[in-house]
């Protein structure tokens, strides 16, 4: 008798934040799903930092969010420490951040994934894939068992053929503590794949009752938190906890330069690529001498440990180099242990190998998502899973792909730049790979794709109906603007105190509150829209989204335009069977690039290095376009 249903709709492979999130939306769709995972103890463990959002990666989260993924619910109620990052700047800059409780991160996850319909578990190592005839048709074991299924989803994050490093030791494993997985790559070379190896590292743990703060400078969280979630599944923390910053010095980068013999990113027993914004910490002093500290971020790992994160400090150099160095730090004096910082090797697929869809273009119904991809982050992982299972659950249902473009998300962007150009390092997302991110905002991740999440059966209704009201009353606040007059005496006295100057006769609020020394915040302080504020009974957010599309109006009206135009190019479709070799015209690179990528769209096309401009004037006019 077989352990498992005959064959199920979708199996995933992993259980990090990948995995959850795509077997989350597979079963979520209405697809039979099983997660199969080599630790069910250590589902959604977070790696490395306790930490979700940040810079574009607080996008992508609401984006996930708004799109009915798990990851916002998740990082919000199991949040100790909100923050806006970019506060200062415009709002298509502003990212939010939670410092998470480690623990009650992984099991949030679990206990939203056991209650989740249709998702089966299994505890077990996936050692290959089953295929016929370059057919897929399940996975199998290291124990020999074998899963049928119509589609699998591979998220084997940092675990394929792992190997970490600590000073000149080395070892098998997938992350500290948890062992590496083989069979999966040899098998994928064997189905034509082409594998990579990259490398990433992270600090030491150590005990908090042992540092000394009070050489600490504090970093408290926001005086009024925000969170990730549109829904209201969730509410913002109303009890922080402080974070600390300190410094590294020239004491403490001598001592740890007397462990670069012994370092395997110096000596050549690493030779993969790491994440270039997330060094190390002797890449940070190899790399800049002349710097005399580094900041260094002292982060609690939850609510009820003790254990602290020290961020800013990832090494693989011998551990008693990293504890002597430590030492020197002001603040860690007395400073001990709880784990050493490790660096750890791991191979990926080079994510040209896959559609927009994530689907891989050798073996249909093969889906890879997260760091096998080459990507690095937890953000940039579950945004992955969540396509996939969500693309893997549409083929089933022999239903149209889902793809968003990069003018509607992050997501879009990601897994464009991804499939297009490809990555040699450990790809994390930032705000400036986005062309459109007056655009893309935070704020308004729901009003872009809540109804697409809807639509194809994941975002529920209420999600629709909280967004629908939101954006409704904000486009009402937006015309009581356009329509409604200030006059000289309201506004002067708030114009002269910002600098900007007087009105000698009445204008309509719009083109006031569109002046540059206007900030958002002196919006409400007018009387007019403190009255039609309690009228109509809005909360922050609705105000927020509507002094937004007043202040940045210009921004975001030509932002669209060029999306619009370009959006053109996107709906240009190059055939499947396309002859790129035919077209004379165009350079022997770009033909290579082209035969290989196979983009879709001329627009994709116009994005591969190589392809140059001239290039896609001859395609264009051999498509006749
Ligand atoms: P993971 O979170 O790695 O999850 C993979 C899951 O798959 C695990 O549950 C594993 O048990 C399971 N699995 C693997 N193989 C199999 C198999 N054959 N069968 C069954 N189950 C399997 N990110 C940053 O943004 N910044 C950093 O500085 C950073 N540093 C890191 C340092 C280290 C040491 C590590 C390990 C990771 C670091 N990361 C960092 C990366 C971050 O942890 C990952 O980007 C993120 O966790 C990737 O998510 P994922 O779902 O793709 O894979």
């Amino acid at each position: 008798m077989s352990l498992f249903q005959e064959k199920y709709d979708v199996v995933v492979v992993g259980g990090g934040h990948a995995g959850c999130e795509a077997a989350a939306a597979a079963a979520n769709m209405g697809c039979s799903t099983l997660l199969v995972t080599m630790s069910l103890q250590n589902i959604a463990q977070m790696s490395c930092n306790p930490a979700m959002g940040g810079i574009a990666k607080g996008q992508i989260v609401r984006e996930i969010d708004a799109l009915g993924g798990y990851s916002g619910i998740v990082s919000d109620r199991t949040a100790i420490q909100f923050k806006m990052l970019n506060k200062s700047k415009g709002p298509a800059m502003w990212s939010p951040r939670v410092q998470s409780d480690r623990m009650r991160f992984a099991e949030e996850w679990r206990l939203l994934l056991e209650q989740t319909p249709n998702l089966d578990f299994y505890q077990e190592m996936v050692s290959g894939i089953l295929t016929e005839n370059g057919k897929l048709f399940g996975v199998k074991t290291s124990l020999g068992i074998e899963i049928k299924a119509k589609t699998v989803i591979l998220t084997n994050g940092t675990f394929l053929n792992g190997l970490i490093h600590i000073g000149d030791k080395q070892f098998g494993g997938g992350r500290a503590g948890e062992g590496a997985s083989y069979g999966i790559t040899e098998d994928l070379l064997k189905l034509g794949f082409e594998s990579g190896r990259m490398k990433t590292g992270t600090p030491p743990r150590v005990d908090g009752r042992s540092l000394d703060y009070s050489k600490m400078i504090e970093q408290p969280g926001d005086a009024v938190p925000d969170k990730f979630s549109y829904s209201n599944l969730t509410k913002p923390l109303s009890v922080q906890r402080s974070c600390w910053m300190t410094y590294t010095s020239n004491e403490v980068h001598d001592l740890l330069r007397e462990g670069f013999d012994r370092s395997p990113m110096f000596n050549g027993r690493i030779k993969s690529i790491g994440p270039r914004y997330c060094p190390s910490i002797e890449d940070k002093i190899n790399r800049f001498a002349d710097k005399e500290r580094h900041q260094l971020f002292v982060e609690p790992e939850g609510w009820n440990t003790v254990e602290v994160y020290v961020n800013g400090f990832s090494t693989s150099l011998p551990e008693d180099v990293q504890f002597k160095a430590m030492r020197s730090v002001a603040g860690f004096e007395n400073v001990k242990f709880f784990r050493a910082g490790y660096a750890i090797e791991y191979d990926y697929f080079p994510p040209t190998q896959l559609k927009h869809t994530l689907e891989t273009k050798l073996v249909d119904g093969l889906y890879f998502a997260g760091q096998i991809n080459g990507t690095t982050g937890y953000e940039e992982a579950a945004s992955q899973g969540l396509m996939a299972g969500i693309n893997a659950a549409l083929q089933v249902q022999e239903r149209a792909p889902f793809v968003l473009k990069r003018n509607e998300a992050y997501i879009g962007v990601l897994i464009d730049d991804l499939i297009t150009k490809g990555t040699e390092e450990p790809y994390r997302m930032f705000t400036s790979r986005a062309e459109y991110r007056t655009l893309l905002r935070q704020d308004n991740a729901d009003i872009r794709l809540t109804p697409k999440g809807f639509e194809i059966g994941l975002a529920k209704e209420e999600r629709l109906i909280r967004m629908e009201e939101k954006f409704t009353k904000s486009e009402a606040m937006v015309n009581f603007f356009r329509e409604t007059s200030l006059k000289p005496a309201e506004a002067n006295p708030i114009l002269e105190e910002k600098g900007s100057s007087p009105m000698s006769q009445p204008d309509k609020m719009f083109k006031v509150f569109s002046r540059p020394q206007i900030d958002l915040e002196d919006i409400v302080k007018f009387d007019k829209v403190q009255e039609y504020i309690a009228q109509n009974d809005l909360d922050n957010e609705i105000i927020e989204q509507a002094e937004i599309q007043v202040k940045y109006s210009g921004y975001i009206e030509k932002e669209k335009n060029h999306a619009d135009k370009l959006n053109r190019l996107e709906d240009a479709i190059i055939p499947d069977n396309f002859d790129f070799n035919k077209i004379k015209s165009i350079s022997i690179e770009a033909k290579q690039k082209l035969n290989k990528i196979r983009p879709k769209t001329i627009a994709q096309a116009s994005r591969i290095s190589g392809v140059s401009p001239s290039d896609i004037s001859v395609l264009l006019i051999y498509m006749g376009r």
